[in-house]
């Protein structure tokens, strides 16, 4: 496995629609496994491939332990419904942080590593992040969507006061 370069904005294949995975070769094998060695050393809590600069349909999740990593090909979100507010960042975006709305919750179908797919309901923070890094996959960014601002030392207070 690899670290790789992380792609920062503004390089145009961040604002490009992604190519649906036609075949799990070994190259999108290995495109994972480095994607998620990345994800690890960047202390992100997702990655999009057009982020290390492949223009593919593949996002990688992982919240927190509990609910563990999700390896995602061609993935889309089929339902969604309600709405909140909260905080969010990027890696391709260092030191920009910013309250964006989402819907609360999704259901989204995507196909593993093997090929199998699978339909996963989410809600709140991990329906979220889904939300983010799939639109990454169409060229969004979050930075258009931004309702308020947050600059990096005042995330701690901006957590604190929202309970989180
Ligand atoms: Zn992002």
């Amino acid at each position: 496995m690899a670290v790789l370069p992380i792609v920062k904005y503004p390089e145009p294949i961040l604002t490009k629609a992604a190519r649906e995975v036609v075949e799990i070769t070994d190259e999108i094998l290995q495109l994972m496994d480095d994607m998620y060695e990345t994800m690890v050393a960047s202390d992100g809590i997702g990655i999009a491939a057009p982020q290390v600069n492949r223009s593919l349909r593949i996002a990688l999740v992982e919240v927190d332990e509990e609910t563990g990593l999700f390896e995602m090909i061609n993935p889309e979100i089929i339902t969604a419904s309600g709405k909140n507010v909260d905080v969010e960042g990027c890696l391709s975006f260092p030191e920009i942080y910013g309250t964006v709305e989402r819907a609360d919750n999704i259901v989204i179908r995507y196909f593993d590593r093997e090929g199998e797919a699978y339909e996963v309901e989410a809600e709140d923070y991990l329906a979220r992040v889904f939300q983010h890094e799939l639109e990454h996959l169409d060229g969004k960014l979050f930075t258009d969507k931004i309702i308020q601002k947050i600059q990096p030392e005042e995330l701690e207070t901006y957590m604190e006061e929202n309970g989180e």
